[in-house]
C-alpha cells in the first residue's frame, strides 16, 4: 500500500481513503460510503429548486448534469443500490416539484422509442460503468489499470482466473462480467505476441481452455503466446497438435495487417473503441415499442409542445377531472372553455369541447383526417400514425397540428384559469398556422427521435 499511496499521492488514513474525491474503497461501498455523492445531487438539486425551469429544463438538467456526477462515480466505485434509489427519489422530487408525481421514474428512464423521455437508467448507466473499467483493465494503461493488474492478476489471467473474497466489490463484479466480455469484445490478431494461447478468448470469441476442457500443458505451456501458431502473418496451425485440433476453426480467423500488436475491439462499434452511449445502448434491455413515440418526439416542434402532449398521451395532465380523481378538491370540475359544457376530461377539453373542436376540425380539414367526429386521442393518434406508412409529409404536418393544438388549446385554458384572460378560437387557430409554417420545414429523417 505505501508504495502505491506514493504513486498516488494520497496519504494513508482511515477508510474511506479519498481519491479525486471518491472514496478509494478497498471493499465494498457502503451507503455511508456515497454520502459525497448524494451531497452533490442534493445540493445540485437546491441550487436548481429556486430557478423557474420548464418541466423540459429540469429533464435536460437530470439528464446532462445529475448523470455526469453519477457516472463519475460508478465508474470509481461500484454504488450500491440503495444510493442509487435515492437519487432516484431526489431526482422524482426535483422533476415534479415535490408535488404530484404523475409518471413514475421508470417510465420515464427510458429511450423515447419505448414510451420514456430518454433519461438514462441508472442500474444499466451501473452496468456500462463496469464495462468501462473493464475495457480500461484490458487495455492496461491507466494507473488503475496498472494498479488493478499489479495486484490481482500477479500469477493468473484475467479470463480464467477465480473470483476471491478478498477481492474489491468492483473487481468481482468486473470478473463476473467476463461471459459477456467475451461476446462483446474481439481479439483481433496482427501477430499473435500479446494474446495468450490458452486463456484468451481469441477463437471466435472463446478461448483454448473453454474448447478443450482444461489446457494440456505438456503439449504446450500454459504461458505461450498465440504467435507459436503463426508465420508472416499465415496460420501455421499443424507447427503444434493444438492447432491441427482445431485447425479449420483457426484458419477461418482473419489475420489482421493493421496495426502492430494484437488489440482488443468492441464488437459493433465503429472503431472499435469503448463509447458511452454505444455500450448503453447494447446493454439497455429492450422494452416493447411505442407506436407514438414517431408522432410525439420527431423533430420540428417545440420541447413544451412535445412534452404537453406527452403528458395528455400518459393522460397525466392536471385537467379538473383527474384533479378530483387524485383527491384534490375541486370546487368546479366543468370546463372553462366551454363555460361549463361538460366536465373537464381530456376528451372534452381537447376534442368534444364546443371551443376546441373548432380547433380540432380546422385541424382535420388541413390534415386531410378521415376519421369522422372522432374524439379519442388513442384514435386520432392511430390516424395519424398510419398516415406515416404512406406520406412522411403529411404525417409531418398532421403531428405538428395535433401537437400544436393541445398545447394550444392547454395554454388558453390555463391562461384563463390562472390569469383571467379571455379566450379566444381564432387566436388558438392563428398560433397553430402559425406553428405549421415555422415548424412544419423539412426535417432530416435520418436523426433519431428525441428531446
Ligand atoms: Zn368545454
Amino acid at each position: 500500500m505505501d508504495k502505491w499511496s506514493q504513486i498516488m499521492q494520497i496519504k494513508r488514513g482511515q477508510l474511506p481513503v479519498r481519491y479525486l474525491g471518491l472514496p478509494l474503497t478497498i471493499n465494498y461501498a457502503r451507503y455511508t460510503d456515497c454520502q459525497g455523492l448524494l451531497q452533490q445531487v442534493q445540493s445540485k438539486l437546491e441550487g436548481w429548486q429556486s430557478q423557474l425551469l420548464s418541466f423540459g429544463g429540469r429533464i435536460e438538467l437530470i439528464r446532462s448534469v445529475i448523470y455526469a456526477i453519477a457516472n463519475y462515480w460508478m465508474q470509481a466505485i461500484y454504488v450500491p443500490d440503495k444510493v442509487i434509489q435515492k437519487i432516484k427519489k431526489l431526482c422524482t422530487n426535483f422533476l415534479w416539484r415535490g408535488g404530484l408525481h404523475t409518471i413514475g421514474w421508470e417510465e420515464l428512464a427510458r429511450p423515447v422509442e419505448e414510451g420514456g423521455v430518454g433519461i438514462r437508467a441508472l442500474h444499466t448507466l451501473r452496468e456500462v460503468a463496469l464495462y468501462k473499467l473493464a475495457w480500461r483493465l484490458i487495455e492496461g494503461d491507466s494507473l488503475w489499470a496498472q494498479w488493478t493488474i499489479n495486484r490481482y492478476q500477479k500469477k493468473s489471467n484475467f479470463w480464467v482466473q477465480g473470483i476471491d473474497n478478498n477481492y474489491s466489490v468492483t473487481y468481482k463484479n468486473i470478473l463476473r462480467m467476463r461471459p459477456i466480455l467475451k461476446n462483446r469484445l474481439e481479439r483481433v490478431i496482427v501477430d499473435g505476441n500479446t494474446t495468450n494461447l490458452w486463456f484468451d478468448p481469441w477463437l471466435n470469441h472463446y478461448n483454448m481452455v473453454d474448447r478443450v476442457g482444461w489446457p494440456v500443458f505438456d503439449l504446450i505451456g500454459r504461458d505461450e503466446p498465440l504467435s507459436t501458431l503463426i508465420q508472416n502473418h499465415h496460420w501455421r496451425a499443424a507447427n503444434r497438435p493444438i492447432g491441427l485440433m482445431f485447425r479449420i476453426e483457426i484458419e477461418d480467423t482473419h489475420i489482421h495487417m493493421d496495426g502492430t500488436t494484437d488489440r482488443w475491439e468492441w464488437t459493433g462499434i465503429i472503431d472499435g473503441k469503448f463509447l458511452y452511449r454505444d455500450v448503453y445502448e447494447m446493454t439497455w434491455r429492450r422494452g416493447p415499442v411505442v407506436e407514438w413515440a414517431e408522432v410525439v418526439w420527431t423533430s420540428g416542434v417545440a420541447v413544451k409542445m412535445k412534452l404537453c402532449i406527452y403528458k395528455a398521451i400518459r393522460n397525466r395532465l392536471l385537467t379538473r377531472e383527474r384533479l378530483a380523481r387524485i383527491g384534490v378538491e375541486v370546487a368546479n370540475m366543468g370546463c372553462v372553455l366551454c363555460g361549463g359544457g361538460g366536465i373537464e376530461t381530456r376528451e372534452h377539453l381537447f376534442f368534444v369541447c364546443a371551443f376546441s373542436s373548432q380547433v380540432w376540425q380546422h385541424c382535420r380539414r388541413k390534415s386531410g383526417l378521415t376519421g369522422g367526429q372522432n374524439s379519442e386521442l388513442t384514435v386520432i393518434m392511430e390516424e395519424i400514425i398510419q398516415i406515416n406508412d404512406r406520406r412522411k409529409d403529411i404525417f409531418n404536418s398532421a403531428r405538428i397540428r395535433l401537437l400544436s393544438a393541445v398545447w394550444h388549446v392547454w395554454r388558453e385554458r390555463n391562461r384563463h384559469i390562472f390569469e383571467g384572460i379571455g379566450i379566444s378560437i381564432s387566436g388558438v387557430i392563428n398560433n397553430l398556422k402559425a406553428d405549421v409554417l415555422f415548424m412544419g420545414k423539412p426535417t432530416n429523417s435520418s436523426r433519431r427521435p428525441g428531446i
